[in-house]
């Protein structure tokens, strides 16, 4: 029996076939080295500093001038602190569970979720909205924690439909419970900024598991996200 199941609604990734055969079946996880954490925060902010200046020269931009001279440290904070923080798992969110006091068992929908993230393939941005579902077995998670969730998924060179996974997986985790969904609808920068340059288009991707895996459940969720 399929315990989960992820539907593909529109493909703007020339290489979508070439992404499932060689990222879906492996790991919900980013490829990362056994020493990915090694160094620590300000050596890597120190390291890929030097590395973006290189860049910046490469490409012939004058590093002396006042308003380019501290984009390469500026570059190097923002992946290392903040859009590339998800890497690691020191920032993980630690879920903050409350016992289900009303004895709430239905399904519980948090919908239009930002997610910002970035194509692991070009280094440009993701945007979108997450919907994301639970039945609850007995627990109930801070509604920001689901929020949190989703943006520490994101903030890491992610294709989306690991991102979609990766999502479900830990609310999963959070909840104990198979009985979750996930929705992503976003925007790739890879598509409308350069490549195909389609400004319209969007990709959607779906992660059904347990109780979600039933037609009427699957209907009740997606009828609530509109
Ligand atoms: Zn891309």
């Amino acid at each position: 029996m399929v315990k989960s199941e992820i539907t593909i609604d529109s493909d703007p990734h020339q290489d979508f076939e070439d992404l499932v055969t060689s990222h879906f079946s492996t790991t919900i996880d980013t490829p990362l080295r056994a020493d990915a954490f090694e160094l620590d925060d300000d050596a890597k902010i120190a390291l890929i500093e030097t590395h973006f200046s290189g860049i910046m020269h490469a490409l012939g931009m004058d590093l002396t001038d006042d308003s380019l001279k501290d984009t390469p440290k500026r570059v190097a904070k923002m992946y290392v602190k903040e859009i590339f923080s998800g890497l690691n798992p020191a920032n993980k969110p630690s879920p903050t569970l409350f016992k289900n006091q009303f004895s709430y068992n239905q399904m519980l929908v948090e919908k239009n979720i930002s997610v910002f993230s970035n194509c692991e393939h070009h280094f440009v941005p993701i945007v979108g909205k997450a919907h994301v579902a639970y039945i609850s077995n007995g627990s109930v998670i801070g509604l920001s924690k689901l929020n949190r969730i989703v943006r520490y998924c994101s903030q890491r060179p992610q294709i989306q439909e690991r991102l979609t996974i990766h999502v479900a997986q830990l609310i999963k985790e959070a909840l104990g419970t198979e009985d979750v969904a996930v929705i992503i609808d976003a925007h790739h920068h890879c598509v409308s900024s350069r490549g195909i340059r389609d400004t319209n288009s969007t990709t959607i991707t779906a992660e059904y598991s347990g109780r979600f895996l039933d037609a009427d459940t699957k209907n009740e969720f997606l009828k609530h996200i509109g």
